[in-house]
């Protein structure tokens, strides 16, 4: 019997590994752009035909190639990029492998023009199916271009595999638009069938991105700045408000590497999560710089992914440094409450605003909370909410904001006017509240409101260590499973700057020496569980979200239910402080709080 093994020529070799590596034309347009920023260009002009099936041609003004290399950057595992193993561990350039153009011209009829500034003339190569077909000196600028004609002209599988032209065409805009969305420092134009559909000066990222995704975006960003000994974030994230119902601009990247990491983006997700509704995912557009020798992107040419050594260090930066962009920013809209002069302003254009938002300079007594009057909560229901007395004493009125003679007309918060403050709140089925807005009528859901307004003033105390206590009468003693108590003993520091007080007497009992003034009357050992409860899904390690977790469940708690009686002045502070809040529009579990009736649409219904 023969010997069977041959061993298979180069060309069929790059055809098969050109499957790897050039998926779609948009693996093309990656590759071939990647080595144009990885040659120091500072303008790079992307063109193509027929969504790149028929044509992709990119041009860039970099370091361009001598005459050898320029043949040699055609053979399989040919780079300038790593000589060494070790260099593996230490790479700062998008490609390293030294497959791509191998792989390209596998599979296309490619055209290479190329020159060094120090040469005098460039080199034009034409390469097809691996073979070199032409090699002739040509005048020419420095820089490189690379043509790519009728892409799997040799393979017709891969071809007919290929999705529609709009489909590939989404493809390698969104190639186009991660390749030059961390480069903003360098020039960029896609042209697609002769018309030019992108063209990016120069800039800084804020710049990059609006040029990118529109003007609009100017006042959507919230920048993030986070630097550490071990890895520094910057970027953008979207408002929260501006927070899409699908996966919109969703944008990580690794040292400049756009990379997909299911972990990291869940970082972001949880940073934003009691402030976006449940269905809509935040948007954001990250650079995650670290030391390279901490990752590792070997992983395959073609994947978006990237390994990193403590990867739960970067969660945790992450999510704080996401969290302090947010917090840096008051999110709240403001509406204009009830000065129906102009009646065409748009609620939308209210929160978009460039000019300056003074806050109204309203005496307003901190420490005043009408929850605290007349409130009882039964023992089985913490919000139980259950009496309230009338106020309608103009005394006690005056003693919460002091002398308003001036009441700001425009812009703001404009409290009403005593007169008016009587008439202007009504409870719709003791479970929302009404009130007139400039832009029309404004509902907002009591339970919500109330828990998002706790939960904020739960997390501020947390953070100032600034609950206050009360102290218990009689303390109480609390007996749990071993299990239970040692997640309590975790979360014994988050829970005494809310004004618990706490003493563990053996591995499973606590005493219960004093508890959170807003408890009051309610039963500490129930709220105590339903924590411990919570903490058990969401266990986390890190104190900030343990943080977030006992606020989120002490607001939900303690707010205000529905069916549930309010008076006129606890429903116009209900509203005050909901516009208070840093974010308004959600409570922490997400749900919308308020919606608003325009009067275009009450007109448009009556009209109907
Ligand atoms: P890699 O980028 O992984 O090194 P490629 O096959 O993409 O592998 O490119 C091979 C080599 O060709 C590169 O290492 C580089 O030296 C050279 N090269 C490719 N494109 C350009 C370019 N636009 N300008 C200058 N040199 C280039
Ligand atoms: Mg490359």
């Amino acid at each position: 019997m023969l010997d069977v093994i041959k061993l298979l020529p180069d060309s069929v070799a790059n055809q098969i590994a050109a499957g790897e590596v050039i998926q779609r034309p948009a693996s093309a347009v990656k590759e071939l752009m990647e080595n144009a920023l990885d040659a120091g260009a500072t303008q790079i002009d992307l063109v193509v035909k027929d969504a790149g099936k028929a044509l992709i041609m990119v041009i860039d003004n970099g370091c361009g190639m001598s005459e050898t290399d320029a043949r040699l950057c055609f053979e399989r595992h040919a780079t300038s990029k790593i000589s060494k193993a070790e260099d593996l561990f230490s790479i700062r350039t998008m490609g390293f492998r030294g497959e791509a153009l191998a792989s390209i011209a596998a599979i296309a009829q490619v055209e290479l023009k190329t020159r060094r500034k120090e040469d005098e003339v460039g080199v034009k190569i034409i390469n097809e199916g691996s073979v070199v077909k032409d090699q002739t000196l040509i005048p020419m600028a420095p820089g490189t271009s690379f043509t790519v004609k009728n892409l799997f002209f040799n393979v017709p599988a891969r071809r007919n595999f290929l999705k529609s032209p709009a489909a590939e065409m989404r493809h390698v805009v969104e190639e186009f638009t991660r390749v030059s969305l961390m480069n903003p420092e360098i020039g960029f134009t896609l042209t697609s069938d002769g018309k030019e559909l992108y063209h990016l000066y120069p800039g800084n990222l804020k710049q990059r991105i609006m040029g990118l995704f529109g003007n609009s975006y100017d006042e959507k960003l919230l920048p993030v700045n986070q630097d550490t000994d071990s890895v520094c974030i910057h970027g953008y994230i979207m408002k929260a408000e501006c927070a899409k119902k699908t996966r919109g601009e969703q944008y990580f990247f690794v040292n400049k590497r756009f990379i997909k990491h299911p972990y990291l983006h869940h970082a972001i997700e949880n940073a934003f999560m009691e402030m976006i509704p449940q269905d809509s995912y935040p948007g954001y557009f990250l650079n995650i710089e670290v030391n390279p020798a901490d990752i590792d992107v070997n992983i395959h040419p073609t994947k978006t992914e990237v390994n990193f050594l403590d990867v739960k260090l970067v969660y945790a930066i992450l999510h704080a440094a996401v969290r302090k962009a947010i917090g840096q920013h008051n999110l709240s809209p403001m509406i204009d409450f009830d000065e129906p002069t102009n009646l065409n302003i748009d609620f939308g254009e209210v929160v978009k605003s460039t000019n300056p938002i003074i806050q109204p300079d309203i005496p307003i007594d901190p420490t005043y909370n009408p929850f605290h009057q007349k409130r009882e909560f039964s023992n089985s229901s913490f919000g139980g909410f259950q009496s309230f007395e009338k106020k309608s004493d103009p005394g006690d009125w005056r003693l919460l904001y002091g002398e308003r003679s001036d009441i700001q007309k425009d812009g703001g918060l404009a409290v009403q006017s005593e007169a008016e403050s009587k008439s202007h709140y009504v409870q719709l089925n003791q479970t929302y509240i009404v009130t007139t807005v400039k832009s029309g009528l404004l509902i907002v859901d009591q339970h919500r409101a109330h828990y998002r307004i706790l939960f904020e003033k739960f997390l501020k105390e947390m953070e100032n260590n600034s609950g206050h206590s009360q102290q218990e009468l009689f303390p109480q003693p609390m007996t749990l499973n071993v299990n239970d108590a040692s997640l309590l003993h975790d979360m014994l520091p988050e829970l005494q700057s809310v004004g618990f007080v706490l003493e563990q007497v053996n591995a499973t009992t606590f005493v219960i020496n004093g508890t959170p003034a807003d408890l009051s009357g309610g039963d500490p050992v129930t709220l105590l569980e339903k924590m411990i409860d919570n903490y058990k899904i969401n266990r986390s390690d890190l104190q900030l979200e343990r943080k977030l977790g006992i606020a989120k469940t002490m607001a939900s708690q303690l707010s205000v239910k529905a069916m549930t009686p309010l008076t006129d002045l606890e429903m116009q502070n209900m509203v005050d402080q909901l516009f208070g809040c840093t974010v308004a529009e959600v409570a922490p579990d997400g749900k919308k709080i308020y919606t608003i009736f325009t009067l275009e649409k009450i007109t448009e219904q009556l009209n109907n």
